[in-house]
This record gives C-alpha cells, structure tokens and sequence, in this order.
C-alpha cells in the first residue's frame, strides 16, 4: 500500500487498469489508490505499472506513511492472487522491483533512505527498464 496519487493527476484514467490489485479508481477530479488493495505491483510486474503508464513524472509516488517490506506486499499479492484464482505467485527480479535496481533508485529519488533496510544488491542494475 505504498503508492499514492497525487495532485499532478491529470484524471486521464490511464493507470485504473493496469493495476494488478484493482486498487485504483477515480474520485472526482483525481484518481485515488486504495491503499489495502496495493501491493506496489510486488508478485506481478517488475515496476509499479501505474507509475510506468501514467503520462506525468511523479505522479504516482511513494506513500511516505506507508513504507512496506517486500515480504509484507508479497504476501498481499499472494492472496489477491489466490482470490481471483491465479497461479501462485513467485518472486524474481521481473516481478518484484525490490530485486531491480532503478526501482531503487525511484524509491531513493523521492524518499532518500526509506528503503536502505529492505533494499536488494544493485547487481541487477541494468534491467530495471524491463516491463514484465
Ligand atoms: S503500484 Fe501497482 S498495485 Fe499499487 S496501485 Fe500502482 S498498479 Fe496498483
Ligand atoms: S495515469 Fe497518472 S495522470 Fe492518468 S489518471 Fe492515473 S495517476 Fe492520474
């Protein structure tokens, strides 16, 4: 739950259906995540897909209030997942943005040291532009 949309939305609607978790919706001139239904995209995709579509930069940024473990998302992903009846989920550098390393460097752009505890190697550094 730890991406929100801010007030640079510009209400296009690109970001409501890409989201793995059905956790974004409009409300009134913005669009809105719901915070329980986000798991930063960690068990489906390799970058938070509603920052990568969404046409303005830092738009779809970290929640400062919501700093989760990639285990603690994980988990969530795996229950949506079980719910909406998908295969289990796995972790690997195209599903998590934990194990790529500009995900990183997004994280630590907008909120420098929020993620040096949970952080993976910088070892995968170079495919970080991926989109799983
Ligand atoms: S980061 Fe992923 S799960 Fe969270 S709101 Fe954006 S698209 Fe949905
Ligand atoms: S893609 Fe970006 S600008 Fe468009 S509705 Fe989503 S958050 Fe707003």
């Amino acid at each position: 739950m730890a991406t929100l949309i801010n007030e640079l939305c510009c209400n296009c609607g690109a970001c409501e259906f890409v989201c793995p978790g059905d956790g974004i919706h409009r409300d009134g001139a913005i669009f809105v995540i719901d915070p329980a239904r986000c798991t930063e995209c960690v068990g489906f995709h390799a970058k938070q897909r509603c920052s990568f579509v969404c046409p303005i930069d830092d738009c779809c940024v970290p929640d400062p209030e919501r700093v989760e473990s990639e285990e603690v998302l994980f988990e969530r992903a795996s229950k949506q997942a079980a719910a909406a009846g998908r295969e289990p989920l796995i972790l690997t550098e195209k599903t998590s943005h934990f194990r790529v390393g500009t995900s990183r460097s997004w994280w630590e752009r907008i909120l420098p040291g929020q993620r040096d505890a949970t952080a993976q190697p910088d070892n995968l550094e170079s495919r970080g532009e991926e989109l799983s």
